[in-house]
């Protein structure tokens, strides 16, 4: 891309890093950028570091929040006696748009993957034991029909047997390999609704 300037340049090859950009896309967002009003932009670049500033981990559930605990967490309306266990973030934000879960989430923040070297210790499964040692009266294993997100619940299920707690994994409604937050809502409740215990 030797013919844009060295500013543009950096500015395409800033976008193409993102997943799902691609070079094309990445120089018509570009474009898009440099033609939107000086103010827009500057709000832009100030959202993206704000962010990245100001969000954490909630110290409970582990999901992307900017508080110390989140507002599922801290609600008082959400029964904290039913953990669902996900993925990550995007995954309880697809439950969330059902509308219709009541308990509190635990997100593993990946799964485990023999192939790309992820094991147990690499996922939030030891805050998830560390949580199931309070009042609590069952665990849905949420977590993608993949070969990944399969082994993750087998694996929490085997650990979690041993202290009595009901485990439940949502039922194959999801289609194999499927990500969880690309599936409808009424899908995601219907797999929701028709948990097995395991
Ligand atoms: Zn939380």
């Amino acid at each position: 891309m030797e013919f844009y300037s060295e500013a543009i340049n950096r500015l395409v090859e800033e976008l193409e890093g993102l997943p799902g950009i691609g070079s094309k896309t990445a120089q018509r967002l570009a474009f898009h950028v440099l033609n939107m009003p000086k103010e827009r932009v500057e709000q832009l670049a100030d959202s993206l570091t704000t962010a990245k500033e100001k969000i954490c981990l909630c110290k409970t559930c582990f999901t992307l929040t900017d508080k110390e605990y989140c507002p599922i967490c801290t609600s008082q309306n959400r029964n904290k006696k039913l953990i669902m266990a996900v993925e990550n973030t995007r995954d309880l934000v697809a439950y969330e748009k059902t509308g219709k879960y009541e308990g509190v989430y635990h997100v593993l923040h990946g799964a485990i993957s023999p192939m790309l070297g992820i094991g147990p210790g690499d996922i939030r499964l030891k805050e998830l034991m560390e949580r199931l040692q309070g009042d609590v009266e069952e665990l849905i294993i949420a977590t993608n029909s993949s070969l990944e997100g399969e082994t993750t619940a087998m694996y929490i299920s085997k650990l979690v047997k041993p202290t009595g707690i009901p485990v439940s994994r949502i039922a194959s409604g999801v289609p194999v390999g499927g990500d969880l937050e690309y599936i409808d809502e009424v899908t995601l409740l219907r797999a929701l609704e028709g948990r097995t215990l395991l």
